[in-house]
């Protein structure tokens, strides 16, 4: 690589609208050095990528370099959407850009990939989305609102770094919404609630003004029906339209039509809408758990036993706030079942744990068994 390539083409000012920031620049410096330029991931596919560079207009389909391909892990490790990458600076001949490295993610939306071996190792995380600020967690405020949903995708928002924001959708139809937002402001503490008609364009402008600024980055989650795509619409109106669609030509030359999974909406912020983040539920949202439920965390840490399972112990924290009425029955209930599907989901990935399950149950197998035989005898 040679050094120093100055590129005029280049303004500052379209990487602040991709999300560049002092922090980006920051951690760009060493390949800045080695003659790279940045580019964000603005759609990913399993083996062809679109990235946004502010050299090359509007958008370039991109490979990653045989070293990169050669040095990856597994699927973590290669460029998702949102990822800022570094790529050789344009040659101006068109050639397909090629990316060099990933900068470290600041954050990440990730999907377990199951039992999937790469090079012989069970790769457990496959990335949907990075570097996302802000989260819409959408919730329809008609027949279906749930409030254990609303938890349920808190702690996905939470889990993926990124600063959730409640989005009570459908006020147009609702019969008490004041109510409604009291509730979700009840099971999301210090979480921002906002009641919008997407459909009617109510309370849209003040969430684009608030959340949306130039350079921020959001995702819309939320269960189907809630009005995620009617949102999105109202967010990117003809601009969504305009760029849905781009034409490109994989590895091996081939036209595939692609959808742009980054687009940049009026007023400067970005949107990451793809059907991985879509369909994203809590499984390995564990880490999420934590802050989504901080008043139950907090409570527990007032428990005697640290190891209080808050079943009946002397000097429960929890028994004590369900007996005053300050936490509910159903709050409780709800964090208890996410944290058992977010154990099971690493146990499903987890080897080490797996091994460790089997070893457990055959056990319980071996005692259950002895046990019958010494009540029945061998003949049961
Ligand atoms: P998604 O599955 O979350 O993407 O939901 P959609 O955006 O497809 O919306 C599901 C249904 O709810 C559609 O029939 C929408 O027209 C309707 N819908 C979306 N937003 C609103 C709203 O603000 N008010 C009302 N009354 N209906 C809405
Ligand atoms: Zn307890």
């Amino acid at each position: 690589m040679t050094m120093e390539i100055p590129n005029p083409t280049m303004p500052a000012d379209s990487l602040v609208d991709l999300g560049w920031d002092p922090g980006w620049a920051a951690a760009f410096l060493p390949f800045d050095a080695a003659g790279l330029v940045p580019a964000r991931v603005v759609a990913a596919h399993r083996d062809a990528w679109v990235v946004a560079r502010p050299d090359v207009a509007p958008d370039a389909s991109a490979t990653v370099s045989g070293r990169f391909r050669h040095e990856a892990y597994g699927p973590g490790d290669f460029p998702a959407v949102g990822d800022w990458v570094a790529v050789a600076a344009s040659t101006g001949d068109g050639s397909p850009t090629v990316i060099q490295a990933v900068l470290p993610r600041r954050t990440a939306f990730t999907r377990s990939a199951g039992e999937e071996r790469v090079a012989g190792n069970l790769v457990a995380e496959q990335v949907l989305a990075a570097n996302v600020d802000v989260a819409f967690v959408v919730a329809g405020m008609d027949g279906d609102f749930n409030l254990r949903r609303i938890e349920r995708y808190l702690a996905v928002a939470w889990s993926g770094g990124a600063t959730p924001v409640i989005v009570l959708n459908k006020a147009d139809v609702a019969a008490d919404a004041d109510g409604l937002r009291v509730a979700a402001e009840a099971v999301a503490p210090g979480v921002e609630v906002l009641a919008i008609s997407a459909l009617q364009g109510d309370g849209v402008e003040p969430l684009r003004d608030a959340h949306l600024g130039r350079g921020r980055t959001a995702v819309v989650l939320g269960s189907s029906g809630v009005g995620k795509s009617t949102l999105v619409n109202a967010l990117a109106g003809a601009e969504r339209q305009r760029t849905a669609a781009v034409r490109e030509d994989d590895s091996k030359g081939r036209h595939t039509t692609t959808h742009r999974e980054l687009v940049r909406l009026p007023g400067g912020a970005l949107l990451i809408d793809t059907p991985g983040i879509r369909s994203l539920g809590v499984a390995g949202a564990s880490d999420g758990l934590d802050p989504a439920f901080a008043d139950i965390t907090e409570l527990a840490l007032a428990c005697r036993f640290s190891d209080c399972r808050h079943a009946a112990e002397p000097g429960c924290a929890i028994a004590a706030a369900l007996a005053a009425g300050t936490l509910s029955p159903d709050r409780l209930a709800s964090h208890r079942k996410l944290e058992r599907e977010a154990a099971h989901v690493a146990r499903a990935n987890d080897p080490l744990l797996r091994a460790e399950e089997r070893r457990k149950w055959k056990a319980i197998h071996v005692s259950v068994n002895q046990h019958m035989r010494h009540k029945y005898g061998d003949d049961r």
